[in-house]
């Protein structure tokens, strides 16, 4: 595969192409994707610790555990302090960015969330990374004034009907708007779509990748859809099921499209995966790792999918487990927050380089 690709031609059909290679062609696939991702962003992997600190959402979104209308999840919120105190438990050397998660709700105020990155920075040696959903062009500016690096904003799906039956009263304009204010703004900024949902076709998943591509993202996550029961998706199939290695085609393929983007080996490959999805995925194109940092008493109330994996375990353990199997693959844990190599949006003070790409101009 590698000797018969010598020039790629980043179009839907060479996407489509390639999703479609089978064995043993698609083990050249993941050489492919291991040398780019190799020659692009060097062996580190970069372990990003992932605080899901409020389980308050207002959406509906059809596929998601902790959706408004799920009656079964008790709701948290962690306090600042709660929060301040798990990312400075965090800052150990191996994990140096704090990625704060939540749902999506107008009731988390813009200046609490400001104040706590704020402290973070202040107070911590940590990269603050964001996940909160759609939010005002200004909010996402003044958080930038408050500290944060980067932000976390999936896309899911690049079909609009698609999107719009998915999250009832939303957009993929909207979604695409605020990825654009992030860019324009100059924060990192991370994307990333669902793989198997039901309605996706082969053409909307490799427009997903096109769109990646297209979006010049910093950070691209993506992961298998795996239907919850207490959601109306529930009774539905990941339309790979009986082809599971769609999803390491995708991610491999995804690699290919984005040589430097940081591409995380998410915790539902672990989920489809148990024990190996995760390592997989470092082998085919991923080169970030993002253990649970979520204090233990409220892990089980975060359940975006069942089978979500290191629900019991605590963080010392997720993080000791990830820094195990980074090694074991003859990778090294990153140094330092691992920002984009991308360099348009990082401070030179605190960004490292690897294997460093010229900058792009990101003006549109
Ligand atoms: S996917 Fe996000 S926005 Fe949608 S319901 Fe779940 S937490 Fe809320």
């Amino acid at each position: 595969m590698e000797k018969t690709i010598p020039h790629i031609e980043y179009t839907k059909k060479t996407a489509q192409q390639l999703l479609a290679v089978e064995e043993p062609e698609v083990q050249g696939l993941y050489r492919l994707a291991d040398r780019i991702r190799r020659d692009h962003m060097g062996d580190d992997v970069y372990i990003r610790g992932i605080i899901e600190f409020s389980n308050i959402c207002a959406n509906n979104c059809l596929y998601c555990g902790i959706r408004a209308g799920n009656g079964k999840v008790a709701r948290y919120t962690l306090s600042a302090d709660e929060i301040l105190e798990t990312a400075s438990a965090m800052a150990t050397g191996h994990q140096m960015t704090v990625v704060l998660q939540s749902g999506e709700t107008p009731a988390l105020g813009d200046e609490v969330l400001g104040g706590i990155i704020r402290r973070i920075k202040k107070e911590t040696p940590l990269a603050v990374t964001v996940s909160v959903g759609n939010r005002p062009r200004e909010t996402y500016r003044y958080w930038k004034e408050c500290g944060m690096d980067r932000y976390l904003l999936r896309f899911e799906t690049s079909d609009p009907g698609l999107f719009l039956r998915l999250h009832p009263g939303s957009t993929l304009e909207e979604r695409l708007k605020c990825l654009n204010d992030l860019q324009d703004i100059g924060i990192q900024t991370g994307s990333g779509f669902m793989i198997g949902l039901p309605g996706e076709t082969p053409d909307i998943l490799a427009q997903n990748i096109l769109l990646c591509r297209e979006l010049d993202l910093d950070m691209i996550g993506i992961g298998p859809f795996i239907p919850h029961p207490d959601t109306p998706l529930g009774k539905e199939r990941n339309i790979y099921d009986d082809n599971r290695e769609m999803f390491f085609k995708t991610l491999a393929v995804l690699r290919v499209f984005n040589p430097d983007a940081h591409i995380p080996a998410t915790t539902a490959y672990d989920a489809v995966f148990p024990g190996e999805g995760r390592d997989l995925a470092l082998r085919r194109g991923a080169n970030i790792f993002m253990p649970n940092n979520t204090p233990a008493c409220h892990r089980k109330d975060y359940f975006l999918y069942p089978d979500k994996p290191g629900v019991d375990d605590p963080a010392d353990q997720c993080l000791e487990s990830a820094v195990a199997r980074i090694r074991a693959l003859g990778r090294n844990v990153g140094e330092g927050p691992g920002h984009s190599i991308k360099g348009a949006h990082v401070a030179p003070s605190t960004s490292k380089a690897v294997g460093a790409s010229p900058s792009r101009d990101r003006s549109r």
